[in-house]
Order: structure tokens, then sequence, then C-alpha cells
């Protein structure tokens, strides 16, 4: 995610909120006789406890979407293959808003109840641990804006000729029913239909476009494992070009006709290459970013193989976007309040491919943010590694001190070492989910040094750092 610098303020309340970090709310398990167990409505995130749900790991969601935007109406039929991971009563998705029609759970019909954002399932009979089965929900309605503890909105938001889809951190189930957990990857069949003149972007590759009785369908395919908040079918009026790059990897691009993208997006493929080149093989089997008018929204996001854009987008803007396919889309965090491992990685890649470029240098970016005086609190605080409360999971330090994080230790154990613990970072840990603690493990087996006091400083320590 990257806000842009004209509503970044809003992140920057200060640091009494710290002390009123919400509880963390373990979810509740009920025991049945027979062995079976009602899967916990939650997997305990601190920062979002009833995010995901227990019991099951999902393989494939299968979405068949329709929407109209005159009158708003989404109507959706979501088919999830999952596996069961305890022998299962009972099992929650996470869904926000809507009205739910009908769930099946391996073709039968199941009895479902509402409560706040989740949707328990009860099938006809326990699922027993180990075997996959299919839960399919029919749903429709005018979908629920979401705000954020730090007061963003995201889910399923309206524009004027469409809708822009967003997911990060809680909207995916603002669109369809999801274990919406980052751990909890699967690929995913995205198949839209909207009015004729409308285009449907999703995540992946097109698998095909047609138009009949008025209205277009796009199916599209994600073949990597893909965290639910990365999932996105943003729609509109949009000018779709498609073209491939030299490795033959495709390359689909949306742009909102009227605006004027000028040169920005023809830097993809030099930004695309140059990332390969130093944090290894592009993740993804296609690439490309969606370009619309949504400035009420307020940030741009890293949405699976293609970026979306609340408008044009700079070019630090597209290459942070960019890099998250590496780092929080391929390397995706376990847990909400490791967030530096995406956002301090996607902002030192912009200050390295400003270097790249023969602008700026990453060091320059690191010694401009680092004569912010210690008394600027608001700069320093919170420490990247420890954000406190959702309220800053996207607040600057995260970013910026995340992003001096990574150049401090690049000029503390070398080139060489450096470029090798983040090449090694991206292959060894892709498509996995990830903790800090890892990282520092990987950074002292690389560097052959003790980093553990470098690491307090640079992502615990609320105060600026002076000696690493
Ligand atoms: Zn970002």
């Amino acid at each position: 995610m990257n806000p842009m610098r004209s509503r970044s303020r809003k992140f920057w309340i200060g640091a009494a909120v710290l002390a009123t970090a919400a509880a963390v709310v373990v979810p509740a398990r009920v025991w049945a006789a027979d062995g079976f167990v009602a899967g916990a409505s939650g997997l305990g995130d601190p920062f979002f406890p009833l995010g995901g749900n227990g019991g099951y790991d999902v393989t494939n969601y299968s979405l068949v979407l329709d929407y109209s935007p005159s009158t708003r109406h989404l109507d959706g039929t979501a088919t999830i293959t999952a596996t069961a991971t305890e022998n299962l009563s009972r099992f929650d998705l996470d869904l926000r808003g809507f009205d739910v029609s009908a769930v099946m759970v391996n073709d039968r019909a199941a009895s479902f109840t509402r409560d706040g954002q989740e949707l328990v399932i009860t099938p006809r009979t326990g699922l027993r641990s180990g075997r996959s089965f299919t839960v399919v929900v029919s749903y429709g309605g005018v979908p629920v804006v979401i705000t954020d503890p730090d007061e963003s909105i995201e889910g399923w938001i309206p524009t004027d000729d469409g809708a822009f889809v967003v997911g990060e951190p809680q909207g995916s189930p603002g669109w369809y029913p999801a274990n919406d957990n980052p751990r909890d990857k699967a690929t995913y069949d995205i198949k839209v239909t909207v009015p004729d003149g409308l285009t449907a972007m999703a995540n992946g590759v097109l698998v095909s476009q047609t138009s009949s009785g008025g209205k277009a369908t796009f199916v599209w395919r994600e073949n990597s494992p893909m965290a639910p908040y990365l999932a996105t079918a943003t729609l509109g009026r949009f000018d779709f070009t498609q073209y491939q790059l030299a490795s033959g990897l495709p390359v689909y691009i949306a742009v909102d006709p009227t605006l004027s993208t000028a040169s920005v997006l023809n830097k993809l493929p030099d930004i695309v290459e140059f990332y390969s080149s130093i944090y290894g093989p592009y993740p993804f089997d296609a690439v490309g970013a969606i370009v619309d008018d949504a400035k009420n929204v307020g940030y741009s996001l890293e949405t699976q193989t293609k970026p979306v854009f609340d408008r044009v987008p700079d070019e630090a803007t597209l290459a942070h976007e960019l890099s998250h396919m590496w780092f929080g889309d391929s390397v995706t965090l376990t847990l909400w309040p490791d967030m530096w491992l995406h956002e301090g990685f996607a902002t030192w890649s912009e200050w390295i491919w400003s270097e790249h470029d023969g602008r700026k240098s990453a060091h320059q970016y690191f010694e401009n943010l680092y004569n912010t005086p210690a008394q600027n609190t608001a700069f320093w605080t919170p420490p990247p590694g420890n954000p406190g409360t959702p309220v800053f999971l996207f607040n600057g330090t995260i970013y910026n001190r995340g992003g001096m994080t990574l150049q401090a230790l690049r000029e503390k154990v070398g080139d060489d070492v450096f470029f090798r613990i983040l090449r090694d970072w991206a292959t060894e840990q892709r498509y996995g989910n990830v903790t800090t603690s890892e990282f520092i493990a990987l950074a002292e087996r690389e560097s052959g040094l003790s980093l553990q006091h470098f690491f307090d400083v640079w992502l615990y320590q609320p105060d600026k750092p002076t000696s690493w």
C-alpha cells in the first residue's frame, strides 16, 4: 500500500494512542462429545483477531460475480475448495454485509447463521480432518464499504463507472466470503460480468473475454498462492491493453480513459526487470497495473499481479507497488504487526530503483530522513517492528524507518551480503508466510554477525537510533 502524501498525515496521530492497543481476543472453541469441533471464529491475529477462521485450509476460490454500477448491486456465487485440519462439526467464513441465500457443503444444503463478520456454517454431516470439501455460498446486495482503524476505506468501493476493489487488511469479506487471513493462501478463479463497455480486471492471467446480451464477462485465473486481501475485481470504463515482456510474461494494463498516464507506465518493464535481477525471478505468471480515478480512496495497493492505483501514480509509487510482488505478495507476513516486512521493503525498493536509475541514492534517502531531529517523535515513533495498534499499521514510521532499517543493514554488512540476504529471503520464502525473527535469523546467518542489538535499535526502540 502507498498512502498519498496529501493524506498520509492522518496516520500521524501521536504516541498517546499506543497505550490503547486493542486487547487480543482469543476466539473460543466449542467441543462436541463425538470428537467433532466447531472451528475457531478467528486466528487470533493481534490486530484483527477475527480475520480468518480455524479448522480448514482453503486451496481455491472460484468467484462468479455480476455487478451493476447503476444499482450498485453485486450478485455472487463463491465456490471454495478447502481441506479440513480438524474434525469439524461447524466452521466459519468471513463475510461482511450481503444477503446470503444459500450455502451448500459437498453439494448438500447446509444451515448457516450470521454473527458480525462471521458466516457460521453447519454442514449436514461433520467434515473429517484431512479431507477436502467444497462450500458454495450464494449471496447478493449492495456491498458495504469498510472503514479501517486508521479511518481509510476498503472493500468494494463504488466509482463513477464501476468499483475500486481493495482488501488490505480486512476488506475482502466486503465482496466475497473468505478465510480472511494472510496465512491461508489459495489459487483463484474470478469471473466477473459487467455491462458491455466496461472492463473487469482481476488477478492473474486473462482466460477469456466474451460478450452477450448486453453484458461482458471476464474470466481471470491466479495460479499462484494468493492471500485473500490481495484479490481484486476492480472494474469500470478502462483503456485495456495487453503485451508481453521479453521474458514472455503477459502484461495487462487498464487505465481510466479520463486520465493520462503520460509515460510512467512505460517504466514497468524496466522496473520489473531490475527487481528480478536483484530479488530473483518475478514470482507470478502475469504483471500489470490498474489506474483508476478513485481519489477518495487515498492510496494504491499491491493487488497480486496488478497493483491498483486510485490516480496516476508517480514513478516511485509504481516501483513501490511492483516491488511488493516479491515482498508482501509472494513473501507475506504471518501477523499484521510485522507490516514493516512489506512497507519497509517497498520503501527501500523505491530508493534502490532511484539509485539504479542514476538519481538519488538509497544512502541519500537515508541521510535526508536521518536528519529528522530526535524530538520529532511523530517521525520516529512507533518503532516499525511494533506499531502497537492497527491505527498505526500504515504509519509513516513503518515505511520510512522500515526502509532505513534495510539501508542501515546494507551499510553494516556490505552490498554483497546485503543483496544476498534479500535475494535468499525472496527465494527461500517464496509464496510463504514469514516473521521478523526469521528475517533477523537469515541476516545473521548470511553476515555471520550478531544483529540482535542492530535490529532492536532499529525496529523496536521508540527513540531515534543513534548507535547500531
Ligand atoms: Zn506499500
